[in-house]
């Protein structure tokens, strides 16, 4: 087969239909949406467009649902999320090609990202079984206290486009492990991950009305009502911290829990006690992983003064010998940004740096062919006061900033609304310890240039969001806890 035969054949495949209530439909409208592929322009199918009726059919179905999947055995919970582990991988390179197909990453990580995103649910398979609760005995010996824990109930699941497949998986996951019913509206670039993963649910067996997947055009016109109507207990969010704000404004009125992955703007610290070499290589890690379009991205590279011409230098030789092209081409390495106006922004970034003081050592440009292409960039010298130091660049563009003492570094990083991660390279242990303790983010890489674990609490503080995604925590945000206080014992 060839490859174009191999792309048809994977996007045949997905099933493009609304997935409501355990069946496949169209709109209720009769709508659908064009889907592209951000490497060529071109379209690559069209998927149905759910409206408002979709929702809330979407919402019965997993109201209905609830009562019943709350009380399914744990460990048959688990087992649907290891069985669609298995089926994730066993398709790993079809589902990565899709991937690569509506999103551009190279089809090397976009392997990575199924091979990530079925962990979620292994992990999540391994967690169902483990929900405690407690028994204790009050202080003044009177009564019994008995903590049980529930699921939160009916919830909406919204992902970005960057990470199509692992940002369900990380949601759908714990909810599935906790006991709860979803309704999940992907992004609208990328549905296509998102249906081949519901229809991967469907066959591992997860039950009629548990899951409901509803790409639309209208995020909002389809999500608000829902978050409005009383039903749905539980919104969590991954994206943009503007948009994440307006589901919280909405989520106050019927007092949802939520949980948001929101923007970052993760500061890069390289001491020049650090292995050079080994910063480098994080720093290719943390800001090239997802063409740079990742939340956890490095977004400003402050480098002590000793050091920073001869890692600018090392950046740009390893940025400049990236391959940028088509992610399903043999041996590329850096794949188109989602859009043209991701683009745009990467390039106004760029410019304003620039024409603050900022050399460009390496790229600075678009790449060339109808594709979103941007090249590979090292800006060195970048003053503070350019406005990629305050906006998450979402691109591969690194800004290397120097600076002279630890504390003139930490006020830097920490000068941000944001706080998701951060990534601190120094060789001294004590330094090490005393600036992950200083540095405001919800978490740090030390040493390291990727965070990213689903056995890790993943998420931010401050405007980078609430709540943390993985990990032994990672259950709690579609759990409730209930006392029952016992007397006459
Ligand atoms: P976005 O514009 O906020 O979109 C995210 C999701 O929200 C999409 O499904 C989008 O639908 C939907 N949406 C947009 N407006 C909405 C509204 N008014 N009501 C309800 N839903 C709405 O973000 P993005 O550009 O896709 O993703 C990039 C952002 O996500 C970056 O800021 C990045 O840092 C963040 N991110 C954070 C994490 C994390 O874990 N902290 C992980 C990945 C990405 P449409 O596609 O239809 O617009």
């Amino acid at each position: 087969m060839t490859l174009a035969e191999w792309e048809t054949q994977v996007v045949e495949r997905v099933p493009k239909q609304l997935f409501v209530g355990g069946t496949w439909r169209d709109a209720r409208s009769g709508a659908a949406f064009k889907v592209e592929d951000p490497s060529t322009g071109s379209v690559l199918c069209e998927v149905a467009d759910a409206g408002t009726d979709d929702g809330f059919a979407a919402l019965d179905a997993a109201v209905q649902a609830q009562p019943s999947w709350r009380k399914h055995p744990p460990r048959e919970r688990g087992e649907i999320l290891r069985r669609a582990y298995e089926l994730l991988m066993q398709r790993q390179d079809d589902l990565a090609l899709l991937m690569t197909l509506e999103m551009g990453k190279p089809f090397a990580e976009a392997k990575g990202e199924i091979a990530y995103a079925a962990d979620f649910l292994r992990w999540f398979a391994e967690e169902a079984v483990r929900i405690e609760g407690g028994y204790s005995i009050s202080p003044n010996g009177q009564s019994r206290f008995l903590i049980m824990r529930e699921p939160v109930g009916p919830s909406m699941l919204i992902t970005p486009w960057n990470f199509p497949m692992a940002m369900g998986t990380r949601k759908i996951g714990p909810a599935v492990a906790a006991g709860c019913t979803m309704v999940l509206k992907p992004a609208q670039q990328t549905p296509l991950s998102a249906l081949a993963l519901a229809d991967i649910l469907r066959e591992a067996g997860l039950p009629e009305g548990v899951l409901s997947v509803l790409p639309t055009s209208e995020a909002g016109g389809l999500t608000e009502p829902l978050l409005r109507d009383g039903r749905i207990r539980k919104v969590s969010f991954t994206g943009s911290t503007a948009v994440g704000r307006k589901l919280l404004e909405q989520s106050a009125e019927q007092v949802l829990r939520t949980s948001m992955e929101l923007g970052g703007n993760a500061p890069f610290l390289v001491f020049d006690d650090a292995d050079l070499d080994a910063a480098v290589e994080g720093a290719m890690q943390a800001k090239m992983r997802n063409i740079g379009e990742a939340c956890t991205a490095a977004n400003r590279l402050y480098v002590q003064s000793g050091v920073a011409d001869e890692f600018a230098r090392r950046l740009s030789e390893r940025m400049g010998a990236l391959r940028l092209g088509r992610g399903t081409e043999d041996g590329v390495q850096v794949g188109p940004l989602i859009d043209a106006k991701a683009r745009e922004k990467v390039q106004s970034l760029v410019d304003d740096a620039v024409n603050r003081g900022a050399r460009v050592l390496v790229g600075g440009t678009a790449g060339d062919g109808d594709g979103y292409f941007y090249r590979p960039t090292v800006l060195a010298d970048v003053p503070q006061s350019s406005e990629l130091s305050t906006t998450e660049i979402f691109g591969p563009v690194a800004p290397v900033i120097p600076f002279d003492t630890e504390e003139e570094a930490l006020a830097a990083a920490n000068d941000t609304e944001f706080g998701l991660v951060s990534y601190l390279y120094t060789g001294d242990l004590n330094r090490a310890l005393r600036v992950s303790e200083a540095l405001e983010t919800g978490m740090v890489g030390l040493n390291q240039g990727i965070v990213s674990n689903p056995a890790a609490p993943f998420g931010g503080v401050k405007h980078s969001g609430l709540g943390r995604e993985g990990g032994t925590v990672g259950i709690e945000e579609f759990l409730e806890t209930k006392y029952v206080g016992i007397g006459g014992v």
